[in-house]
């Protein structure tokens, strides 16, 4: 893989490093250490410039409005954009804008009308819905909800949890099973309005992730037109394979960027505090701590360009997506782990962003599929046939 910038391209990452030191880190002090929003008129402000960059909208693929950037590109943008405190949750706030559901690019001309072009202006909020109270590593076979034709509607009951962000959502992508018999080909997804009777918020799940939280939600006799079936009946589950795999790339990249700054932080304090009469950056223990995070640091980020770099050119990525993924997420909680103990009580508190990130990353290693499914994504692609 040649990871050599043109002169445009480094251009264009340290454009965006300047981006967020300059616009958005200023801004945090000034935010509760949790938060995952900024105030309305600096969000503005901050979307009219990254539009003026040509920026906007880096998730969104050019032929629907995104920039002409290469996925090698977005994700080393996406790990210069996380390089902020509330760069894992929200990273820059959206002020790089984003569609957030990939799976609605598949969607036909009226559901792209009524929901990916409102999302795309920022109008309508979705949420996706895979992950049922039987387990979420394995979808194909836990998913129980049902959805069952009657005329020219599905009827709807079952649950998920762990749903993000489904309480503040206009519509969501929901995974349901429409032929028991067939397992995996019998899974249906629809696109839900939730505003729609039957479809119920029982509570708010939080957990170790800031002031965003997860919710649960029942379904009961819940009627969804026909039309709102997302692509055919009984193909759903390559839907949500499909947004799992891709989505790995930049959630990878998300965990990069933070543990960058972390060991930025580590060098600098381990360059200044002195303890027993000496610098910290002295003592063997720190230097190997030091290190051990520049291996995990880099190991990641190669990992996840080799990743980017298949998906470039076409190329199966599958196993290099869900290795970027592990190895991301794992090596990330290990450098913001050190860069806790090296910068001793301080690395705990709120008045540094460490303790944030060592919550939010330790969740990466669950969320969008375990270490462990990710080690059996990639023991299927290696065994092929012989793997149980
Ligand atoms: C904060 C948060 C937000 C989330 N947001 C969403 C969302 O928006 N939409 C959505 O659909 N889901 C969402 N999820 C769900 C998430 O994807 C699931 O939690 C995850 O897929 C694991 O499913 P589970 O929790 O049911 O664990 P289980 O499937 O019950 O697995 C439990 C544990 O067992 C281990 N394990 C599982 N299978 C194997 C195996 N074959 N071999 C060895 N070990 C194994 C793993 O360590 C795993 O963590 C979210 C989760 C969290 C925590």
């Amino acid at each position: 893989m040649d990871l050599e910038l043109s002169d445009e391209q480094q251009l264009i990452v340290d454009t965006t490093r300047k981006f967020v030191r300059e616009e958005i880190v200023p801004l945090e002090a000034d935010l509760d250490p949790d938060a995952s929003d900024l105030e309305r008129a600096d969000h503005e402000r901050l979307v009219g410039m990254t539009r003026q960059m040509g920026f906007y909208g880096l998730d969104i693929p050019p032929e629907f409005g995104g920039p002409e950037i290469d996925i090698v590109m977005r994700t080393l943008m996406a790990i210069e954009m996380a390089q902020h405190r509330a760069g894992l949750y929200a990273p820059c706030y959206g002020v790089f804008g984003g569609a957030g559901l990939a799976q609605l690019y598949e969607a036909n001309e009226d559901q792209k009308e009524e929901y990916l072009f409102p999302t795309l202006r920022g109008e309508k909020r979705g949420f996706f819905g895979l992950t049922e109270p039987g387990g979420g590593s394995d979808p194909a076979r836990a998913i129980q909800t049902r959805a069952v034709k009657d005329g020219d509607e599905w009827v709807i009951n079952g649950a998920k949890i762990f749903i993000s962000g489904a309480d503040r959502a206009d519509y969501g992508i929901v995974f349901a099973r429409t032929d028991p018999e067939k397992g995996r080909a019998g899974i249906t997804c629809f696109i839900v309005d939730t505003n729609t009777p039957g479809f119920h918020v029982r509570r708010i799940v939080h957990t170790l992730r800031s002031t965003s939280y997860a919710t649960e939600l029942q379904f009961e006799d819940m009627r969804v037109p026909a039309h709102n079936v997302l692509g055919e009946v009984n193909k759903g589950f390559a839907i949500a394979n499909d947004r799992l795999s891709r989505q790995r790339i930049p959630y990878a990249a998300g965990c990069i960027g933070v543990a960058v700054k972390a060991q930025e932080m580590a060098i600098a304090y381990a360059n200044q505090r002195v303890t027993f009469g000496d610098l910290l950056a002295t003592r063997q223990a720190i230097q190997w701590m030091i290190v051990d995070n520049e291996i995990d640091l880099r190991t990641s980020r190669w990992l996840t360009l080799a990743a980017a770099d298949k998906a470039r050119r076409g190329e199966p990525f599958r196993t290099e997506a869900a290795m970027a993924k592990l190895v991301a997420s794992e090596g990330g909680g290990r450098v913001v782990d050190r860069a806790i103990q090296i910068h001793g009580g301080y690395g705990v508190t709120k008045d540094l962003p460490l303790e944030r990130w060592y919550r939010e990353l330790r969740i990466r290693r669950i969320g969008e599929g375990p270490s462990e499914v990710q080690r059996l994504i990639m023991a299927r692609d290696l065994l092929g046939g012989n793997f149980h």
